[in-house]
């Protein structure tokens, strides 16, 4: 049946906010020259800490995976890290030559806001940078505030005004001092012309805007109460071809976007993203293959996806199928190449399952090596798509069993549109495919 997409917000986008962007125009991911002159090439990951792993886990686990960089919580460590455990390894990871960002905690504040936690300091943006100050990570993010989408109009204007107060607060502060940080200035919107007005607000300010961060894109990837009133994930591909194309010289870093959800962030011209996934799944139990999700080792009580051959996907009516035994038993990670295990590819799967399923440390040591290799490995396979003009087709590869296909396919189509001006007047509000293609594919 078919149900036109009743909304006037496309229009209001393709109008007012598109209409001077040509999105057919391919942008290459971007490398960024610090302050301090450190580089960073996207597509990069920042892999987070985790609360529960001591300073050897990280070490180990970071060097077998290929980890360049992490990022650390100005929140967490002043109220969360009271035995300093996470500062030890900060210091260790930095000995080391990893890049560090220091998140402000915004996100942390805000939820403890909620809850009416009562703090034992005023987490302010002066607190913040003393914090951030002390570790002189390579990135500083200042104090944002991020947005629910149940806030009114207002409510969210005033949220943007103090998170671009705090980015002023922090440039001056930093100014003043020794620190040698780069500071990634942070925006939040659910449309557009939301996001507009925060990059205008910066470019008042400054002649350029070399790095960008993008936040409160949670709620519109994830289902959660209010989701549907910001346009949910179809929004988020919107504001991020929006933003790309606005900014293309920009060096742009996604906050709170991981999984697969990734693979579209990257196709719309992100350039890096946050890790924190790798922490959970690492403990839940469950390891991960290129284009196929959490999967546990064999068939458990609880009967959530274990590693199969021969899985079935339809798409489009046509069915794929997928080896995903086949597929471990190809990676290359430090875990799955080890010499000592067996050329005989029954015996060697039966290797595996025990050694990714080992008890306590050990296994969660053994799937998080392979989890986040796996993860290094998918953005040199991003990257090299990139520069062959391949991209898509990769994706589409990656997607094809995943319910975010249709997205990719939203996102290509806009990005196959040439939605520049001329074309707008053309088509203009009369164009309907963009109603019924969300509806369709
Ligand atoms: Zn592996």
């Amino acid at each position: 049946m078919t149900i036109l997409y009743n909304t006037p917000k496309i229009e209001e986008k393709l109008g007012a906010y598109f209409q001077n962007l040509d999105f057919s125009k391919n942008i290459d991911f971007h490398t960024l020259t610090l302050k301090n002159h450190k580089k960073i090439e996207g597509p990069f990951v920042w892999y987070g800490l985790s609360v529960i792993e001591d300073k050897e886990f990280h070490l180990e686990v970071f060097e077998k995976a290929g980890v360049k960089a992490f990022l650390s919580n100005a929140f967490d460590l002043q109220f969360q890290d009271k035995k300093q455990k996470r500062k030890g390894i900060i210091e260790a990871l930095v000995g080391k030559g990893l890049l560090h960002k220091m998140d402000s905690g915004g996100f942390q504040l805000m939820k403890a806001n909620i809850s009416g936690k009562k703090l034992p300091a005023r987490f302010n943006q002066d607190l913040v940078f003393k914090i951030q100050e002390s570790y002189n990570p390579d990135i500083m993010v200042q104090l944002d505030v991020p947005l629910s989408p149940n806030l009114t109009k207002l409510e969210k204007f005033q949220c943007n005004k103090q998170s671009f107060e705090n980015y002023i607060r922090l440039f001056d502060l930093i100014k003043d001092s020794s620190a040698s940080a780069t500071i990634m200035p942070v925006i939040h919107g659910h449309s557009p012309k939301m996001l507009e007005h925060g990059i205008k607000q910066l470019a008042e300010r400054f002649s350029r805007i070399p790095l960008l961060g993008i936040g409160s894109l949670v709620p519109m990837v994830k289902s959660i109460k209010g989701t549907n009133k910001i346009g949910g994930k179809w929004t988020f591909i919107d504001n991020l071809l929006y933003l790309r194309h606005r900014l293309p010289n920009t060096f742009i870093h996604a906050f709170g976007i991981g999984g697969t959800m990734q693979y579209l962030a990257f196709y719309c011209g992100i350039d890096s993203i946050d890790s924190n996934g790798w922490i959970q799944k690492s403990g839940y139990g469950v390891i991960q293959l290129p284009g196929i999700s959490d999967r546990f080792m064999r068939k458990k009580a609880h009967n959530r996806p274990y590693l199969q051959n021969h899985r079935k996907y339809k798409r489009n009516g046509r069915m794929f199928i997928k080896n995903e035994i086949d597929e471990l038993l190809k990676c290359k990670c430090p875990i799955c190449s080890d010499s000592t295990l067996s050329n005989d590819m029954t015996v060697r799967y039966q290797q595996l399952q025990k050694k990714f399923e080992e008890d306590g440390t050990l296994g969660r040591k053994h799937r998080a090596i392979h989890n986040i290799y796996v993860q290094n490995a998918e953005l040199e396979q991003i990257k090299k798509s990139q520069t062959s003009g391949k991209l898509y087709k990769f994706l589409k590869e990656r997607l094809i069993s995943s319910n975010y296909f249709n997205l990719l396919e939203y996102a290509n189509y806009l990005k196959r549109s040439k939605l520049d001006k001329a074309y707008y007047l053309k088509f203009g509000k009369k164009d309907i495919r963009f109603h019924s293609l969300r509806d369709f594919i």
